[in-house]
């Protein structure tokens, strides 16, 4: 159960085999950071991808050669089983690369067209109207994706005219939120009007302002019933992104808007790309709107841990069961579910591991070198020695297998 507000209404779109919007649960997506020429690199950062639980993956297509590769891609996922689809993210030349490429515009999933970087003038409306016809000739759904940086200058120079003409002027930054509302309606509208069906098209309005990003965004899905891709743009680095894109979605999200999201950080040098889409996931969890992998609660420590044990057998477990996921997800049905305490001592132990599936209460400073184990509330097992991690694992895999292996063979 979830205090959530009930959804925002929208129609659903569907991306290949995933759905957004209606009654879909919140997607996760991720974008790639290879160069898309390179077929082998992208394909295998697009399987991490999709592994770790993206649920689509953009990839940038801005060249020739992004374009003659996007193809290839394809192929090498689907020899590899992996069904993830694949969208791409078209700026300046894209009425020519979808155009030119047909092997292209059939494999992509969905293409990202931002009405900010189609062209100018007359050419702006022929090159969008390019775009629009291939989606509908290929029968693809398009994000209408709007951003701070690139917001279409002469609608914005429009809107600041008209603003000025009133007798109470807004102030320039909330005439730039209209802007940005104005250039996702009015391209999704032209969309419309050109052939494109109501039902593939969903928005987006990416802003790098966490209050920015609420006031766009409620506004917006006030304003129409398209689905919403919801993410802070150029959110940053580390910690500083996490929290900024958590504290940004986590309002909307929690008011029922947003139907997919993506969090944008920028990775440390040679990070882990795969770091947005388990942010993305922890947020959907720890919200209660989805799960995706069992969920370790584990105590800050204080003075009473004096080692490093606790820590370390928290992140062991964590890992553990993240890893686990993929065989699992299949075997053991509900298993995302289970939550597992990992405490430092028996402060608070015991009563958080009772509230958690399984929990473990590791021997703070001072106290016996004992670690009692609790199951669905109830002391299981006290253990004590070298192989406390091992066979903490072993009852968290016993209990797994117990209680969803068993879901699964009713199932069956
Ligand atoms: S449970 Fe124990 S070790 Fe953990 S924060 Fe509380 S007092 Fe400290």
């Amino acid at each position: 159960m979830t205090a959530t507000a009930a959804r925002r209404v929208s129609r659903q779109v569907s991306i290949g085999p995933v759905k957004v919007g209606g009654n879909a649960p919140v997607m996760v997506q991720s974008m790639t950071n290879t160069d898309t020429a390179d077929v082998a690199g992208t394909a295998q950062q697009v399987f991490d991808l999709a592994k770790a639980g993206s649920e689509v993956v953009r990839v940038t297509v801005n060249t020739v050669e992004a374009a003659a590769a996007v193809p290839h891609i394809r192929d090498l996922l689907d020899r590899r089983g992996c069904n993830v689809p694949l969208v791409g993210d078209f700026h300046f030349n894209g009425h020519r690369l979808l155009a030119e490429h047909p092997a292209c515009a059939e494999a992509l999933a969905k293409y990202r067209i931002n009405p900010g970087n189609v062209g100018r003038g007359a050419r702006r409306d022929e090159q969008f109207a390019t775009m629009i016809e291939t989606a509908c000739r290929y029968r693809k759904p398009v994000r209408i994706g709007v951003n701070w940086g690139s917001l279409d200058q002469e609608l914005l120079a429009r809107l600041m005219d008209d603003n000025a003409r009133l007798a109470q002027p807004l102030a320039p930054d909330a005439v730039m939120r209209e802007a940005l509302v104005v250039s996702a309606l009015e391209s999704a509208a032209k969309a419309e009007d050109l052939g494109l069906p109501g039902d593939a098209i969903v928005l987006s309005c990416k802003v790098s302002g966490v209050q920015d990003l609420i006031a766009v965004y409620r506004d917006i899905a006030r304003r129409c019933d398209y689905p919403l891709h919801l993410g802070l743009t150029e959110a940053g680095m580390g910690s500083k992104g996490i929290v900024a894109s958590s504290a940004a979605m986590g309002v909307l999200l929690q008011e029922g808007i947003g139907d997919t999201i993506r969090v944008s950080l920028t990775p440390e040098p040679n990070g882990d790309r795969t770091r947005e889409v388990v942010v993305a996931q922890e947020l959907l969890q720890t919200m209660g709107l989805r799960s995706f992998a069992p969920l370790v609660i584990s105590c800050p420590g204080c003075g009473r841990t004096t080692s490093t044990y606790f820590q370390e057998l928290a992140a062991r477990i964590q890992s553990y069961l993240r890893e686990q996921m993929p065989l699992w997800r299949g075997r053991y049905p509900g298993v995302e579910d289970m939550h597992v305490a990992v405490m430092g001592c028996v402060v608070n132990g015991p009563g958080e591991s009772r509230q958690a599936h399984i929990g473990i209460s590791l021997p703070g400073s001072g106290e016996r070198p004992v670690a009692p184990v609790y199951v669905n509330g109830t002391h299981a097992v006290t253990l004590k020695g070298d192989r406390i991690a091992e066979e903490f694992q072993a009852v968290v895999e016993r209990y797994v297998e117990d209680n969803f292996g068993r879901q699964a063979a009713t199932a069956e």
